[in-house]
């Protein structure tokens, strides 16, 4: 895999099982000679893989604390859902305050940025008719590219939260003309980390390191159980955005728009409930909604792979910890730079031929292939089903006989031919005994 991803995998310790063969939504995963491959262009950093790797082949790199240098300005973004990685008495200024404590010079939550994109997006849907989605999951936005280019158009022009923070943070700093500067996520998913490598929408991220949650969490842990934090004084102090908050969990997106008055809205999360929710649209089944937040991850952004905490009990805790918080604080959405500087363009990944008459000449044959094929989808031939196996032959990536129902006829097609072949003479052997 090169640098455009996050998720590689680990080859001394993929065994061939192929359950992320059979379990990646895009189809991208193939076996090789016993170990996993991943196929760059259907790669949508979504984990699945990860999660479903019973011998931990699979992986996401991510930077690590002890890569930030003592002379740099550092600066931490806060993800909603990295609250509820913290039981709910603890607040999110004790948090931040540990995070400070960690070597930060300054902490920002990305939770302004989505309380301001709820804003936003409140009024974009009152300005515009039809049906729109969430852009702040860089998994669906890129599912979207790669499979739905057909729904480009009803993703909300929106940076995400995480990037706008990330651009709002970096305009103050080269406004105090600090240059030696580094914008650190501590992110809850490897999508993440890719969406700053490789930005749909965009040229290049304002976001310099990201560093997966469970690498600094014992730390900031250890950091709070030491601290002698006084909670009244201190929550005092500074306006926490507890709805900003909500939106590490299925769900609080649109309860921001559901309290301004904007109802017809789902939420959903899981990639292949979102898959499920793709194709009913793509035929017209799903109607009546104005917006939908989606989100790969089961349960939101509390249930990224990177995450220590059950994200049921992150969800418990989130709900806890603003529970008496519960007001919309008129966020200055011109604080950001909401724009996509480029268009989210369609993925074009083609999976018989680029040249178009290839294609169709190469579909002919992929019939043909799927035909002669048993149907059984069971991936022994290292593909996730007969129709995925049948056009990596017809593109000579894999051999007819790699499937063992193939390969057994075959070999049975050669065994009856010997059998025959053992009874037949040739005729230069005379078999009349003499005297017959
Ligand atoms: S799940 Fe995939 S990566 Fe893990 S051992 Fe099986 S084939 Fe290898
Ligand atoms: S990260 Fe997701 S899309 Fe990429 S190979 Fe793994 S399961 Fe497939």
């Amino acid at each position: 895999m090169s640098e455009k991803h996050s998720v590689l995998l680990k080859e001394d310790k993929c065994e061939g099982c192929t359950n992320c063969v059979k379990n990646c939504p895009t189809k991208a995963i193939r076996i090789h000679q016993g170990k996993a491959t991943i196929i760059e262009e259907l790669c949508i950093d979504c984990a699945e893989c990860i999660r479903t790797c019973e011998y931990h082949a699979k992986y996401a790199k991510t930077n690590d604390l002890n890569q930030l240098t003592n002379d740099q300005y550092r600066v931490a973004l806060l993800a909603p859902s990295f609250y509820g990685q913290f039981a709910g008495d603890i607040k999110p200024q004790q948090i931040k305050k540990a995070v400070y404590e960690l070597g930060f010079n300054e902490v920002w939550d990305v939770a302004y940025a989505a309380e301001a994109t709820s804003k936003k997006t409140y009024q974009f849907l009152k300005n515009n008719s039809g049906t729109y989605i969430s852009s702040s999951c860089p998994v669906v936005v890129r599912l979207i590219s790669l499979l739905y280019p057909e729904l480009i158009d009803n993703i909300v022009p929106f940076n995400s939260p995480v990037d706008l923070m990330a651009d709002y943070v970096k305009k103050g700093l080269e406004k105090k003309s600090i240059d030696n500067y580094c914008i650190t996520f501590f992110t809850p998913c490897p999508a993440k980390v890719t969406a700053v490598k490789n930005p749909l929408g965009r040229k290049d991220s304002s976001i310099n390191k990201t560093i997966a949650v469970d690498k600094v969490y014992p730390q900031i842990l250890k950091l709070i159980k030491t601290d002698g934090f006084s909670e009244r004084s201190e929550l005092q102090q500074k306006y926490q955005p507890y709805l900003g908050i909500s939106w590490g969990q299925s769900g609080g997106e649109n309860d921001i728009l559901n309290r301004e008055g904007i109802i017809d809205t789902l939420s959903v999360s899981g990639i292949r409930n979102i898959i499920d929710i793709f194709k009913e649209m793509s035929v017209g089944n799903i109607q009546g909604l104005r917006y939908l937040e989606l989100v790969a991850c089961p349960t939101g952004c509390v249930g990224g792979i990177f995450n220590v905490t059950n994200p049921y009990q992150a969800k418990v805790n989130i709900k806890n910890n603003h529970r008496d918080y519960e007001r919309f604080v008129d966020q200055k959405t011109n604080n950001y730079d909401f724009r996509l500087k480029s268009k989210i363009e369609e993925e074009n990944y083609q999976k018989l031929d680029k040249d178009f008459t290839k294609a169709m000449e190469k579909l002919e044959l992929l019939e043909r292939e799927i035909e002669s094929l048993p149907g059984l989808d069971c991936a022994a031939c290292g593909a996730p089903d007969c129709e995925t196996f049948a056009a990596d032959v017809i593109n000579g990536l894999a051999q007819r006989s790699d499937c063992i129902f193939v390969l057994r006829d075959e070999i049975k097609r050669l065994a009856d031919k010997l059998s025959l072949l053992t009874h037949e003479e040739p005729p230069v052997i005379n078999n009349q005994k003499s005297g017959d």
